[in-house]
């Protein structure tokens, strides 16, 4: 089973990649079939395979020889890892589809953040829907009271400091809220701090950002709550 959750996970990261592409550009991600970026070559299967695609042609294009994104692959691994750790934690379950399917829709919104630093509503505004379910499924009403005092604080954070935090974080820590309550949230807040501050100092170090510089939070956020909620650790596991 695990074998065929992380094989699932390679190939729901194929379309993600896809997304992560085609959201912001506006292009359907079902229509028309995958193209080269530079060349616009239609791909056959034999070159849509997840990750074995990209070590076959040696990460370059077929038909025009252009490199191809380390992302890819990448997206494609990771979503695989996260489908493996989830299954884990959670068997197949409905805990377990609610995880990995809010988790596949904010690797989307982590790479498009990075890149265009905005969280699209395509993929926040599903999640919202479904942490909603989630919560009401497993945490009610503790979940809902967490993501209605964590949306006040981090808003009115968002107030005083004028700017900082965008309405994206925000909607972030609502969804991380209804799926991890109380306990969980405040350690994605802490670890997300944590590595943003740190990143934050290394750009002004290496002299490629000032204190003014504005770096997306979004992706601390995706990132610290994809690794506390997937990962098998005791202390991840305490109290809704
Ligand atoms: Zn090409």
């Amino acid at each position: 089973m695990s074998i065929v959750l992380f094989i699932l996970g390679l190939i729901i990261g194929s379309f993600l990649n896809v997304c992560i592409y085609r959201i912001p550009e506006g292009i359907s991600v079902v229509n028309p079939r995958s193209f080269c970026p530079y060349c616009r070559r239609q791909l056959s299967w034999l070159d849509n395979i997840p990750v074995v695609s990209y070590l076959l042609l040696r990460g370059r294009c077929r038909y025009c020889g252009e490199k191809i994104s380390i992302q890819y692959p990448l997206v494609e691994l990771l979503t695989g890892i996260i489908f493996l750790l989830f299954y884990v934690k959670f068997g197949v379950s409905v805990k377990f589809i609610l995880f990995v399917t809010i988790s596949s829709l904010l690797i989307i919104a982590f790479f498009i953040d990075l890149k265009y630093m905005l969280l699209p509503d395509v993929v926040i505004i599903p999640s919202i829907i479904l942490s909603a379910i989630y919560g009401g499924i497993y945490g009610f009403p503790h979940n809902f009271i967490t993501a209605g005092i964590f949306t006040l604080i981090f808003y009115l954070l968002r107030v005083i400091f004028k700017g900082g935090l965008g309405v994206g974080d925000i909607e972030l820590i609502f969804i991380f809220s209804l799926m991890l309550g109380l306990y969980g949230t405040l350690l994605v807040v802490i670890v997300s701090s944590l590595i943003g501050t740190i990143y934050g100092l290394y750009l002004i170090k290496k002299g490629r950002a000032g204190m003014k510089t504005k770096i997306p939070f979004g992706p601390f956020l995706i990132g610290a709550f994809i690794l506390i909620s997937s990962l098998n650790i005791p202390i991840f596991y305490l109290p809704h």
